[in-house]
């Protein structure tokens, strides 16, 4: 057991320092939380940073990190693990949280609020000071290991009343808001990741501008950081400007015909 957790922490360990743009004081915020273990919250539009601002996290306070995509048919025992047969016997299989809790992992669980509702139960006595994980089907409650703790992401611009966290969930983190960056921290992000020259970056950031000024007339969510770093590969691989923002940009935000009409206006305003 003790074997098999400790390579299992190797696999999870962060080797290379993820590249991290700060925007404000979020690294010391994440730290200060940290130190007291306090469970974090991120709050933020899609592609805007979140996923990489953990790994950069786990990376500085070297601790494995254990990244879990919630989707609607995520149940609790997806999370904590289940009984499976192996050569005629049954044996128990860790999930991905017991795992986290175990070893001492950040445990990160990207857009919660898709995940089945059952999971909030399973998180709940993780995120205060009891800090156990039940493992109901084998009648085991894990006292989480002293560095673990649980982030969580929620994007609150997908919110409805179905697909909400509840007060008595979201009343057990620390928040921190996440945005799309600054114009010009944007561009040096795009072009970093992109590989493309900052000049060319910052028209990207331009556009993503003016296409999220629009969002309110049908777009249900702006231009990612992550769509422009796309469209900057491609034009870096040789694709045109023009098709590179249609493909990276334009056709992934919307199926509209209008709203596709108004996007291909502004890309051509801008380069
Ligand atoms: P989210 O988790 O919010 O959906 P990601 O963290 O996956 O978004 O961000 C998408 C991509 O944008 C990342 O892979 C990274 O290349 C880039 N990125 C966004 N913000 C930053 C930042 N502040 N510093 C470095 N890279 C960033």
């Amino acid at each position: 057991m003790t074997d098999k957790l400790g390579s299992d922490i190797e696999d999870y360990q962060i080797k290379k320092e993820p590249y991290y743009l700060a925007s404000g004081n979020e690294i010391e915020l994440f730290e200060a939380a940290y130190s007291s273990r306090l469970p974090v919250m991120l709050k933020g539009p899609t592609g805007c940073g979140k996923t990489r601002f953990v790994e950069h996290m786990a990376y500085k306070l070297n601790r494995p990190l254990i990244t879990i995509a919630c989707h609607e048919d995520l149940f609790a025992s997806d999370l904590i693990g289940r009984y499976l047969l192996k050569n005629d016997e049954t044996v128990w299989e860790d999930g991905p949280l017991t795992r986290a809790v175990r070893m001492g992992a950040i445990c990160y669980l990207d857009e919660v609020v898709e995940a089945r509702k059952d999971t909030t139960v399973v998180i709940h006595p993780l995120t205060d000071n009891r800090r156990t994980l039940a493992i109901d089907k084998k009648g085991e409650v894990v006292p989480a290991h002293p560095d673990f703790v649980l982030v969580i992401s929620y994007n609150p611009g997908y919110q409805s009343v179905l697909k909400d966290l509840k007060q008595s969930t979201r009343q057990r983190f620390t928040a921190m808001n996440f945005d799309y960056p600054e114009p010009e921290k944007e561009a040096e992000i795009v072009s970093q990741e992109g590989k493309i020259d900052l000049e060319t970056a910052g028209r990207l950031v331009s556009l993503a501008e003016k296409i999220r000024n629009i969002r309110e007339h049908g777009l249900t969510e702006g231009a990612s950081t992550r769509l422009l770093i796309y469209a900057a590969r491609l034009i870096g691989a040789g694709v045109s400007v023009y098709d590179s923002c249609i493909s990276a940009v334009c056709l992934p935000l919307t199926d509209d015909a209008r709203l596709q009409e108004t996007l291909k206006d502004l890309i051509n305003d801008i380069f």
